[in-house]
This record gives C-alpha cells, sequence and structure tokens, in this order.
C-alpha cells in the first residue's frame, strides 16, 4: 500500500509500504474515505516540522473499516468512523479519567502523522492500523456527511472543547478568536450555536474572514492587546505575540485557551495577566473523550462545518495538492466521491 510521507521543502510523495495487518485481538484496519489536513500539517509543510522528515503525515478523517480483530465487538467491517488523532487504550487511569491524550499503555505523545511516541503511521495512507478499536474508533452518525467530518478527528472536536465548556460555565459569554486556519472557524460556528453574545474573529485573510462573516461573527485583521475585552479569548495560530495579546484582552479572571502549536519558546506578559487573574489552557487535546460531544451538536443541524472545507479533491490528487496549503482541502475516494 502506498502512505503519504512529508519529505521536507515543502513536498510530500507517495511511498510503499507492507500493508498493516491485525497484530493484535483489538486492532481494526481502516481505509480512509475522506481526510483533510489540520491547521497543524501546513505549519509542518510550510517548514515548521517538530521533527525533521522524512515521516507519513495526516491525523484527520473518517474512515471505512476494513478488517477487525476477534476481540473487536464495536464497529465492524465497512462501518464509518472517525479515527482520533492520538493513540489511547481507553482503559489505563489516565483514559478513564478523560485524558486520553496521556494514555500510559501507549509510548508517550502517542500519534498519527508525525513519528512521536512511534511509528502510527499517517491518515493519509491507504490502509491504518488502529490498535484498540473499540474504544478508539467512533461511528459516524447516520446523516452526517463524512467530508463535512473528516476534521472530527481533531480540529472540529478540539474547537468543541475550546469554547463549549466555557459557554456552559457562563451562558452569553463573549469570545475572541485569533485564528489562521480551520480551528477558529470552527470556534464561530460553534460559539454562534451554543449562544455565545459576541464573536470576534481575527485573522489577516479575507477568505476565511468571509466564512467566519457567515457565522454572523464580526471580523478583524488584527487587535491589540488589551484594545478590548472578552470572557474568552482562542488563541489558534501559534504565535506566541497573538497568545500574550489574547491574555490582555480578557475580563478579569477570563480564560484563553491556546490550541497553537508554539513550536518555540516565547515570552507572556505575566505580570499584567497576574493583575487581571488570567486563566490559561495550553495543551494537546485529549479528543477522543470530545468526539462524541461534537459529533451530536453536528447531528443536532445547529452548526455548518461543510462551509470550512475549501477544497473538494481525488485522493490521488495528495502529493500535488497538499503542499498547495488549502485552508482545509478534503481528500476522497470511493463511495465517498458519488
Ligand atoms: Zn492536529
Ligand atoms: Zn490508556
Amino acid at each position: 500500500m502506498r502512505e503519504l510521507v512529508y519529505i521536507g521543502d515543502r513536498k510530500v510523495e507517495w511511498r510503499e509500504r507492507p500493508d498493516p495487518r491485525i497484530e493484535s485481538r483489538y486492532d481494526a484496519i481502516v481505509k480512509p474515505v475522506a481526510a483533510t489536513t489540520c491547521d497543524v500539517d501546513k505549519s509542518i509543510i510550510g517548514g515548521r516540522a517538530p521533527t525533521p522528515p522524512p515521516f507519513a503525515i495526516g491525523h484527520e478523517c473518517v474512515a471505512e473499516v476494513v478488517e477487525t480483530g476477534p476481540g473487536v465487538t464495536h464497529v465492524g467491517p465497512g462501518d464509518l468512523v472517525v479515527v482520533p488523532w492520538h493513540i489511547s487504550c481507553g482503559r489505563c487511569d489516565r483514559c478513564r479519567a478523560g485524558l486520553t491524550a496521556h494514555c500510559r499503555q501507549v509510548p508517550r505523545l502517542a500519534m498519527f502523522g508525525a513519528p512521536i511516541g512511534g511509528d502510527w503511521g499517517g491518515l493519509f495512507s491507504d490502509l491504518v492500523r488502529v490498535p484498540y478499536a473499540d474504544t478508539m474508533l467512533v461511528p459516524l452518525p447516520a446523516g452526517l456527511d463524512p467530508i463535512a467530518m473528516a476534521s472530527a478527528s481533531d480540529n472540529f472536536s478540539l474547537a468543541w472543547r475550546l469554547v463549549a465548556p466555557h459557554l456552559q460555565r457562563k451562558p452569553g459569554a463573549t469570545v475572541l478568536i485569533l485564528s489562521r486556519g480551520s480551528i477558529g472557524l470552527y470556534v464561530c460556528d460553534i460559539a454562534r450555536a451554543l449562544g455565545a453574545s459576541r464573536r470576534l474573529y481575527v485573522d489577516p485573510d479575507a477568505g476565511r474572514r468571509a466564512i467566519a462573516e457567515s457565522y454572523g461573527a464580526e471580523t478583524a485583521e488584527a487587535i491589540e492587546a488589551g484594545q478590548q475585552v472578552f470572557d474568552i479569548a482562542i488563541e489558534s495560530t501559534g504565535n506566541t505575540k497573538h497568545l500574550a495579546t489574547a491574555c490582555c484582552c480578557l475580563e478579569p479572571e477570563g480564560m484563553c485557551e491556546s490550541a497553537g502549536n508554539h513550536f518555540i519558546t516565547g515570552e507572556l506578559p505575566l505580570f499584567q495577566m497576574y493583575l487581571n487573574a488570567v486563566n490559561l489552557r495550553v495543551g494537546r487535546d485529549n479528543v477522543r473523550v470530545n468526539i462524541p460531544h461534537a459529533l451530536d451538536l453536528a447531528q443536532s443541524g445547529r452548526v455548518d462545518p461543510r462551509r470550512i472545507v475549501s477544497h473538494v479533491l481525488d485522493w490521488e490528487t495528495l502529493p500535488e495538492e497538499l503542499p498547495k496549503l488549502h485552508t482545509k482541502p478534503v481528500f476522497v475516494r470511493g463511495s465517498v466521491l458519488v
């Protein structure tokens, strides 16, 4: 089979590798049918990879189950499933506590799409072995579009977690979103659906601002620190200056969520943050826990994530199209093409 490998210098290519096989009775083999880029993939292909190439890339997809081990009971061949970006057993103390991105049963940081915590392959591969299939894989609810839901593996479900619990604690809260990709757009839509009283989306890209406006958000190309204040601020740019700005645009005791991958060390205005009592969360998402909530919201029809899909492209075009860094291209094959 082929897997798509990031080889550096803004290039990806197909490489042959033996077909994955069932190694444990709890494994499944899946075939991605609608796969998309995480916002961090664009940073990687743009030259900001946290680890040196080559490595198999891709960690967001809806897949079709091809084969299951004898111990797998919740999913079977032919099922469409969301594949979480990280690997987790679902049974250890951390997984049971909801810390699925920190599972004790697999090497630390184990994930698809980057050679961190072992080589699990990428989700732009023809076939993928998924361990702990019963607890890892989330069946796609009937009626949901695999193309719109390709990002439920990570960015869409992450966006739910960035804003939904805070809006539950503070109904009608105001939300600032500093974004450079899909995550902030999903937040705009989800925050609207869950009753945020105000959303300001900040991004220099006019195309993405237009999508945010279509969700009823106010938009701006930039914002100065302290210029306006919000209950919740979300940074998904990976730029420390933007994170510092987000932390300085909060009401007292406000909540800042950083979903940017900050590959380099930076400075934050900690004394100002101290004076205003800022809550700051920086961290990998325990996405397996959030996927069912995000899918429930999608199934309710109150959000429209399909609008964020910038391109629907044939699977075979991956080597040419992925380096173009489209906002949210979804690569499809099989019946999903129809
Ligand atoms: Zn990701
Ligand atoms: Zn675990």
